[in-house]
């Protein structure tokens, strides 16, 4: 048996129930077989593997908090600190109800790396909770993020671990999240990021993402002659990380047709008009069926399927193994092109490889989606210099960070004989920097 399949094994058996956890780590064990050959005697003398497979520390705690009706409710909340070894824990929270240990250590795993290729000193974390912002007020999100902060607030620290937003947490909770850790530490630091622009937060933070993930896009098509001008595109998702891949890919001239919530999705052949979608998303905090009855000639269907609508390019921007290998034939079918996750995982490995051998570029979200750790990290050096870039200077810096992933992948795939092999390239890149620093630290 392989080394990377004993490691895998071990993981399967330790860590039982955590299905999303084993996938993560089987996608990047399986695509290192061949960085991991060539190293293999060195690597297993340092127990390489089985210590980048394991957590440095896992916080789970209680959150308990009262609602508007006076009764007191108890979420579970974790902070997954995966990887120091470049840098500070650096990683979303995540509020949804179906959090849990497996998906956070799946996402604090992905981290590591991501946040490796960004170039920047940041180690991998993850955090959130099972709780559930839909339909809460105001006051309840408020109560909710007070508590969570109380005991997170023991743990992290400007340069020990800094969270960010993620599913469920946006501006509204990044405030709330930092009010409270002020409060309790008597501290004005970085300890949070996505931050609001009158204390701290940087410029270009929200729009990171989703750009990030055009700008890798535009770069693939670059190296095949190719570019986004005339392209249909869907964008699957609408929050944060899909509108502003939608406003970028508009800017650049595709045109996006279809986008969805977890309820359903809409097609506007004429091409989705974003402002209707910020307003029903980011002011009314509504559902995406509304679209339809705002804007003629658009459709709305109740349930899975978005795939079905054809498309030169698909940017999956919603949630973890979203995209399954029914959707990816569809799309290979309809003659899909390109294939870039602005989630985290959004595609099962079945549809990864499916898409890929069927010649459909494909890059995996560690590395199209790493604009918003590398703007996050953009916002940690402004709060450490107390100062702020313009939004020209932090996009720039962004768009540079994304043109060198794309380098670094692309170079690291080709070295490896695995040219266009991103999900490749991605671990590699990401990886070999990590396990230098793993080695220099000595066994820790
Ligand atoms: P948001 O909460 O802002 O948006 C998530 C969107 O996905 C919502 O429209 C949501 O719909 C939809 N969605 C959730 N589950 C499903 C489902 N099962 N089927 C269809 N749609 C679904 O999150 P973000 O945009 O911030 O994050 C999206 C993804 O990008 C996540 O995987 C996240 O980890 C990743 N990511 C985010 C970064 C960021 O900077 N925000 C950075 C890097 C990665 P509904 O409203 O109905 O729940």
């Amino acid at each position: 048996m392989s080394y990377t399949e004993e490691v895998y094994e071990r993981v399967v058996a330790q860590n039982p129930g955590e299905p999303e956890f084993h996938q993560a780590v089987k996608e990047v064990l399986d695509s290192l077989k061949v960085v991991i050959e060539r190293n293999e005697e060195e690597y297993r003398r340092l127990s390489i593997l089985e210590r980048l497979v394991e957590p440095e520390r896992i916080i789970s705690f209680r959150v308990p908090w009262v609602d508007d009706k006076g009764v007191v409710q108890v979420n579970k909340g974790y902070r997954i600190q995966f990887n120091s070894a470049i840098g500070p824990y650096k990683g979303g929270l995540r509020f949804h109800p179906s959090v849990n240990q497996s998906i956070l250590k799946f996402l604090g795993f992905e981290q590591i790396f991501k946040n490796s290729l960004t170039g920047l000193p940041i180690g991998g974390g993850k955090g959130g909770s099972n709780f559930d912002p839909k339909g809460k007020s105001d006051r309840e999100v408020m109560a909710f993020c007070q508590s969570f902060m109380t005991e997170l607030c023991k743990y992290i620290g400007a340069d020990t671990d800094v969270p960010a937003g993620d599913i469920g947490v946006g501006g509204r909770e990044i405030g709330y999240l930092f009010g409270q850790y002020k409060r309790i530490r008597g501290l004005y630091e970085g300890v949070l990021t996505g931050k609001g622009l009158t204390f701290g937060g940087s410029l270009v933070r929200t729009q990171a993402t989703g750009y990030g993930v055009v700008y890798i896009l535009n770069e693939i098509m670059k190296a095949h002659g190719d570019s986004p001008e005339g392209k249909t595109a869907i964008v699957t998702g609408s929050g944060n990380v899909a509108i502003y891949a939608v406003e970028k890919l508009h800017q650049l001239g595709a045109k996006v047709v279809a986008m969805c919530d977890s309820n359903g999705f809409i097609h506007d052949p004429n091409g989705i008009k974003l402002e209707v979608i910020k307003d029903i998303k980011e002011v009314k905090r509504g559902r995406i069926k509304e679209y339809a009855d705002r804007v003629e000639g658009s459709t709305y269907t109740e349930g899975l399927g978005i795939w079905n609508i054809k498309c030169d390019v698909f940017l999956p921007c919603a949630t973890q193994n979203e995209l399954d290998i029914d959707g990816a034939k569809v799309l290979v079918a309809n003659g899909c092109k390109y294939v870039v996750e602005g989630a985290n995982m959004p595609t099962t490995l079945e549809a990864t490889n499916y898409v890929m051998e069927n010649g459909v570029l494909f890059m995996p979200g560690k590395a199209a989606n790493a604009g918003g750790v590398a703007t996050s990290a953009l916002e940690m050096s402004q709060n450490s210099m107390r100062i702020s870039w313009s939004a020209e200077e932090v996009d720039e810096k962004l768009h540079t960070i994304m043109r060198d992933i794309f380098k670094k992948v692309d170079e690291a795939a080709k070295r490896y004989d695995m040219p266009d092999n991103y999900v490749v390239g991605a671990n590699i890149a990401g990886f070999e920097k990590v396990v230098d620093a793993m080695k220099a630290q000595g066994i820790c």
